[in-house]
């Protein structure tokens, strides 16, 4: 079987992996030196667009139009952009297995592949309800999104079962994108989630009142406290019911499934230290085995700021994460050292006329401030979270470019604050004096 040697292989073909390669190349990595090996089928693309514009009634986003790095205002990497570089871009293949020790990965159609450096980018893979061995869960039109063949099936679905009924299991970021993009599309959409609150992992009940308000009113019907616990199919398998743990039974056309990812780490496992579920490194993202980075979801490094170790599942940090690697090699084999990895947590999601961006830690006491009524022609609101008397977080809808700069400050300078009452009425006014 075919056997290809490389000095540097990153393993994922996805948004880490595509700023990874942007860097190299800006590092002057040789033709022939670098590639890419991935189990998706298109060259590096942003992600997150695959659950807004993608799936947009109207024109909705194409590759090649999101190719990595336009996504941070850079240019795009088009196919054609890795082959002058000299950068092979490895496509449908599935790596099976990795051995750390003897430096080569394994594909599914058994080529081998040898490394001197391996970055490993292999990202998260959706946790699905056949897991947990949810009843009829694997009926035809349950749908989860991670990859764009994912994407694209979805995309068949809504063209397929026009005007017809969805449901959208999970209240997350998937959760509250895919039902306001099902809505665009002219469907009935239902969202089912057990938590009290939307987005419960960073929203405040008053951040989230906001948004679920704001969702009835553009008719999307909004059940919590409660879960799917099974599915009715038709007698050609496709979903017709989604029974809840209430008792209440929901009619289905189409289910999108949002319920949280994994890190794709078992490849390297009992080979590399991890540590929170993820693969553990250090401020440069080394992992314990030398030569071998770890960049992106599945990396669990030292988030300097909070003296803690973190791993995050969000684009910023993807991107940031895999530079960061990159600059540390070539530091590395030049003798050199550069800056630890300093990361202020950043998190955004669009939806609708929506845009929210947060920065920071979302720990302490809460403040809410602004208008946050649903039904608002303007709604412009926020939220700071206060721990040890210094705002640590800060969140804001409908944020200007120098708004969200603002709270991207405080949340990393952390002031000290002297009253909430007087921080509530404040509001953004006291992010932009900082
Ligand atoms: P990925 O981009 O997932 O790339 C991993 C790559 O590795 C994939 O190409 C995969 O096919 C490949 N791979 C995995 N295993 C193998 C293997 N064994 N062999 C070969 N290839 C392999 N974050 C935000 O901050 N804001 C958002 O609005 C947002 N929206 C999102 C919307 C969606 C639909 C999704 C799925 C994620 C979203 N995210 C968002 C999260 C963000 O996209 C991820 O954090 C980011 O993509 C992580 O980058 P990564 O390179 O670590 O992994």
């Amino acid at each position: 079987m075919a056997e290809k040697t490389f000095k540097y292989v990153i393993l994922g073909g996805g948004v880490s992996a595509g700023y990874a390669a942007r860097e190299f190349a800006k590092q002057g990595v040789k033709p022939g030196e670098l590639a890419i090996i991935s189990k998706e089928g298109v060259a590096p693309y942003e992600r997150p667009a695959l659950s807004k514009a993608y799936l947009f009634p109207e024109s909705p986003a194409r590759l090649p139009g999101f190719h990595v790095c336009v996504g941070s205002g850079g240019e795009r990497l088009l196919p054609e952009w890795y082959a002058q570089k000299g950068i092979a871009l490895i496509l449908n293949t599935e790596i099976v297995k990795a051995d750390l020790a003897s430096k080569t990965l394994i594909s599914a159609a058994g080529e081998t592949f040898n490394y001197h450096f391996l970055i490993i980018a292999t990202g998260s893979s959706v946790i699905r309800l056949t897991d947990f061995g949810v009843q009829g869960a694997d009926a035809k039109n349950i749908y989860y999104l991670r990859e764009i063949d994912d994407a694209d099936k979805l995309v068949e679905a809504i063209q397929v079962k026009k005007n017809g009924k969805v449901v959208i299991v999970g209240g997350g970021y998937i959760g509250l994108e895919l039902s306001a993009v099902m809505k665009l599309n002219n469907l009935d959409v239902n969202m089912v989630y057990p938590e009290p609150w939307c987005m419960p992992r960073l929203f405040t009940a008053g951040i989230a009142a906001f948004y679920e308000g704001y969702y009835a009113n553009k008719g999307i019907k909004i059940i919590k406290g409660t879960v799917a616990v099974g599915f009715t199919a038709d007698a050609n398998g496709e979903v017709k019911e989604v029974k809840l743990k209430d008792g209440r039974v929901l009619e289905a056309d189409i289910v999108v499934v949002g319920v949280g990812g994994r890190p794709l780490t078992t490849l390297f496992k009992g080979q590399v230290e991890e540590e929170k579920g993820g693969i553990k490194t250090d401020s440069f993202f080394k992992t314990s085995v030398p030569h071998v980075y770890a960049v992106g979801d599945v990396a669990t490094f030292p988030m300097k700021i909070y003296n803690e170790m973190r791993r995050v599942e969000h684009v910023d940090h993807a991107r940031k994460s895999a530079e960061h690697a990159v600059k540390a090699i070539f530091a590395s084999t030049e003798g050199k050292s550069i800056e630890e990895y300093d990361y202020l947590p950043f998190f955004y999601s669009r939806s609708f006329n929506l845009s929210w961006q947060f920065y920071g830690d979302n720990v302490g006491d809460t403040v809410l401030f602004g208008d946050n009524s649903p039904t608002s022609e303007n709604p412009k609101f926020g939220s700071y979270w206060i721990k040890d008397g210094k705002v640590v977080g800060a969140f804001l809808e409908s944020g200007t470019p120098e708004e969200n700069k603002a709270i991207a400050k405080v949340a990393r300078v952390q002031p000290p604050v002297e009253s909430l009452d007087l921080l509530a009425k404040d509001g953004l006014t006291f992010a932009c004096k900082i």
